[in-house]
């Protein structure tokens, strides 16, 4: 059973590729500031090379570099699920998540937006009102986050869940889960929906398999695509326990009718996928409960059927995965890979390469100046020389003369 439990981690490899690139752009970013530093220091602290416009236009690229290094740091991938009440969306993100972190019960619903995600590297578990400081514990989450509550926070409210990286397989893959109040209520709220889930990378609809997906869905999800220009979009039938369970010989029959419905509103209604074998793929018929009961351990028996659709469950897992760190990878680094690249090579162009011409200049004419020093010490040498001749030569002509002057005496 473990093993049949754990295959779902086979997910990870492409959102693992997501990690590495975060942590290789990091160290390029990090090697571009420690360069650009480096010839700030450098002109800074050198009269000859000196130059306004120089230190101007590297502070200009030091200042851009921070900048993107701190956007790099907060970059995560994101995942924004929607549906009406009731359907399971925190049932959904607690399976992901292999546990109950998320309230999700009957009659339970969720009041605002909520966020789950790694905290800071020696952080304990703990929930947080966006902007505000303190820190809460998790068991806060059921009456802050539940509409039913008198401490429920305004629709509007982001409410962070902040767990340790290692706790769960999909936060440590810098992973941001974000749940939504039901389409009714989100609907009404235009400006969270652009500053907390636009910016996800992939979008999740839960249905409920129990019913037929509802106008106010077609219609909310019909104002998110038209918000973004081909939205990735996943449809799960939820709670299919329940539906397959009400008339199993007609299992078939109500799942062909969900596949087409569905596949008319990613095609048709939406515009989101252009053929019937790319939406096909986008539509699973999973039950979240029971995903979650064999990942928590509370269903150590699963039958034949729920183990299919644990599979269904693991396939949308692997799929959404996939495309999630496909997606992150181009939209959140693309450009700043590119950037990188401008950066450099405008780097190399109007900073770089007039400064090394500037430095060979400069020791070029150190050489020419030492040219002619030694000319000139060569002149000197040579004056000395010419001068120690002479002075030879007259001591000889004094010796000479000495000696005959002598010779006189003595005569
Ligand atoms: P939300 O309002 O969309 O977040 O829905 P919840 O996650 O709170 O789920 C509402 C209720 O449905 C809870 O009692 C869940 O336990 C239950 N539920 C969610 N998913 C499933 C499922 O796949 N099968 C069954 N049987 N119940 C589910």
């Amino acid at each position: 059973l473990s093993s049949f439990i754990s295959r779902s981690s086979s997910s990870s490899s492409r959102l693992s590729d997501f990690v590495d690139a975060k942590t290789e752009l990091q160290d390029i970013y990090h090697d571009m500031s420690t360069y650009i530093s480096g010839f700030l220091t450098l002109i800074e602290d050198n009269v000859l090379l000196k130059d306004l416009e120089m230190l101007e236009q590297l502070r200009i690229f030091a200042s851009k570099v921070e900048a993107i290094e701190k956007v790099l740091l907060r970059n995560r991938m994101k995942v924004a699920f929607f549906g009406r009440t009731s359907n399971g969306k925190s049932a959904v993100i607690n399976a992901l998540l292999h546990e109950k972190i998320l309230p999700s019960a009957m009659g339970h619903t969720t009041s605002c937006f909520c966020q789950v995600q790694a905290n800071g590297s020696d952080e304990a578990e703990h929930v947080k009102i966006e902007q505000e400081e303190q820190h809460l514990e998790l068991s806060a989450l059921n009456e802050l986050a539940s509409a039913h509550s008198p401490r429920a926070l305004k629709p509007r409210t982001l409410l962070q869940v902040n767990m340790p990286r290692s706790r769960c397989p999909l936060l440590d893959y810098d992973v941001v889960l974000m749940d939504t109040p039901g389409v009714d209520v989100t609907a009404q709220l235009d400006d969270c929906l652009d500053n907390y889930c636009m910016d996800a990378d992939v979008f999740i609809l839960v249905l409920n398999a129990e019913s037929t997906v509802s106008r106010v869905e077609k219609q909310f999800f019909k104002e998110v695509a038209s918000k973004l220009s081909r939205p990735n979009l996943f449809i799960l039938n939820n709670r299919w326990d329940v539906a397959s369970n009400q008339e199993p010989e007609m299992e078939h029959l109500v799942k062909d009718q969900h596949m087409e419905r569905c596949l008319r509103l990613l095609i048709d209604e939406l515009g989101v996928y252009s053929n019937e074998e790319q939406a096909r793929k986008r539509i699973y018929h999973v039950s979240a409960l029971e995903a979650l009961q064999l990942r928590n351990g509370c269903n150590r028996n699963p039958t034949t059927q729920t183990q299919e659709r644990y599979l269904e469950f693991q396939r949308f897992e692997n799929d959404f995965s996939n495309c999630l760190a496909e997606s992150a990878l181009r939209t959140k680094f693309g450009q700043h890979l590119l950037s990188a690249q401008e950066m450099l090579t405008q780097l190399e162009a109007t900073l770089i390469s007039p400064l090394i011409v500037k430095v060979s200049q400069l020791m070029k004419e150190n050489r020419e100046r030492r040219t002619d020093l030694y000319r000139e010490m060569g002149d000197r040498e040579r004056q000395i020389e010419g001068r120690s001749e002479a002075l030879e030569m007259r001591f000889q002509e004094l010796s000479e003369l000495t000696i005959g002057v002598g010779q006189c005496v003595l005569k």
